[in-house]
């Protein structure tokens, strides 16, 4: 039983904040101005549904505008409240900068539980907000790019560009005020997987650098390693899906919002996705033990916890008997601050949130430039790229001919090298680049500083120093 009291999620991300910043050397003052939230617009609007007026809470928090424009989701969830998006919006500034994408730091929530919704109700509601906001220039393609968040999708998104064209008609890139969109209202090709991609290339990273690795107690790769994910929503069931399909990984629990599934020998991703869609829940899954109280099994033993649902899940109630040795934070926030506490002084190495779940910001931003360019990756290139590499064939063919097909070019060789990237590879390989080059200068700091002995505080010393110098370049 701990006494200490859990602080808010605002409090626990600035006592994260302020862990890491003690520790550099800023300008008086500057520390304060990059912590607190510039703004936070709560608006209050009725929307004529079944024949009443019903009146909806909504938030847009503005962070940091040290880059502009501002970056971050939009959220429907009955929880959505000043003090989180606060959170969610200064996780965006640290995030942004971690990656490299030159945004600030926004969020947006929507009190609303959109399941008690019709689709032709939820439209109503989401473009009434999206008016609110735009008239506002809360959302612009130039000022504050909203995106998908919890609760929201593309479909939402859709709208939210429709609205904003409606009400900018000469805009030329008014597409570009919202990411996250449908391909065919000009999103971009793996935005939607984007998020629990970025999981599996963090994870994919970190097994690179077997120093890190010893440092969680495990050794070897992600193949075999026992997975216990919390969350089978985009994010959760896509780094489970690749993690399991592609590297080898046993996804042994999942957690759901009516209870948890465990095996021994590995979930089928794909087998319990879809029984949630056809029954709303894990609940009944044939191949797998049921529990009702899920969260047990955060507390279960496995090589890698993947908390993948809402914040401060583990947290000082739970924390102390939590036995992953490594928990990558695919969720904003879902570790607290107190928790963190006891995890670190456990050994538990946390791939911190801001740089494990930064994948769907990173695409975010590939779409936004996609939008601004007004043309698909790729599409200049392809066959250009695809025409060169036949050069080299032909050339190789030519030469083993030469010395009587001695060798010859492997067919599936061949079929690899002679196709050109298309947009999917194209960002795939940006989503790749981004995540690696952030994980190793979390790394660096985690290793050559002996004041720092944890990835979060390495993440928010490599994304203070940048927001800072951005402020310093402004002459702030
Ligand atoms: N909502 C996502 C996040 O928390 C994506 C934000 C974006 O793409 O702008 O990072």
């Amino acid at each position: 039983m701990h006494l200490q009291k859990e602080p808010s999620f605002r409090e626990s991300v600035d006592l994260m904040f302020n862990r890491a910043v003690a520790l550099m050397d800023l300008a008086p003052g500057l520390e304060e101005k990059i912590r607190v939230c510039n703004a936070t617009y709560t608006v209050r609007f009725g929307v004529r549904l079944r024949g009443e007026i019903r009146t909806f809470t909504g938030y847009r928090s503005v962070h940091s505008e040290h880059m502009e424009p501002v970056k971050g989701g939009i959220r429907f969830a009955t929880g959505v409240n000043q003090d989180e998006v606060e959170a969610l919006a200064a996780l965006m500034t640290y995030k942004c900068a971690l990656v490299e994408a030159p945004f600030g730091g926004s969020k947006g929530g929507l009190c609303i539980d959109p399941r008690e919704y019709e689709e032709h109700e939820l439209e109503l509601i989401t473009r009434r907000f999206a008016y609110e906001l735009a008239k506002r220039d809360m959302i612009h393609p130039a000022q504050n790019v909203p995106a998908p968040d919890m609760g929201t999708g593309e479909r939402e998104m859709a709208w939210i560009a429709d609205q904003y064209q409606r009400m900018n008609t000469t805009d030329i890139n008014g597409k570009a005020c919202v990411t996250g969109k449908p391909l065919n209202a000009g999103g971009i090709a793996g935005r939607v997987e984007a998020t629990g991609r970025g999981v599996q290339y963090a994870l994919r990273e970190f097994f690179r650098h077997p120093d890190d690795v010893a440092k969680a107690n495990l050794t070897g790769s992600l193949d075999g390693k026992r997975v216990i994910v919390q969350g089978l929503g985009n994010v959760g069931y896509h780094a489970a899906k690749f993690l399991s399909e592609e590297d080898g990984s046993i996804i042994t629990g999942i957690i759901e919002r009516d209870g948890g599934l465990f095996s021994d020998t590995g979930l089928d991703v794909e087998e319990v996705r879809q029984w949630i869609m056809k029954h709303g829940g894990v609940k009944g899954y044939p191949n797998g033990q049921y529990v009702e109280d899920g969260a047990v099994l955060l507390e279960e033993d496995c090589d890698i916890l993947v908390p993948a649902a809402l914040e401060g899940v583990i947290n000082l109630s739970n924390a102390d008997r939590v036995k992953a040795p490594l928990i990558i934070e695919a969720a904003n926030g879902p570790v607290t601050a107190g928790a963190d506490d006891i995890l670190r002084k456990k050994g538990c190495v946390i791939i911190p949130d801001m740089y494990a779940n930064a994948g769907g910001v990173t695409v975010s931003y590939f779409e936004w430039v996609k939008n601004l360019s007004h043309i698909r990756f790729g599409r200049m290139q392809r066959r250009q790229e695809e025409a060169r590499h036949q050069l080299v064939v032909d050339e190789l063919e030519k030469l083993s001919s030469s010395m009587g097909n001695t060798w010859t070019l492997d067919g599936k060789f061949k079929e690899r090298y002679l196709r050109g990237a298309d947009e999917l590879e194209l960002v795939r390989s940006g989503l790749d680049d981004t995540m690696r080059v952030a994980y190793q200068a979390m790394s660096k700091i985690w290793h050559e500083r002996d004041d720092v002995d944890d990835l979060r505080t390495a993440a928010y010393l490599v994304s203070i120093d940048k927001v800072a110098s951005s402020y310093r370049a402004k002459g702030l």
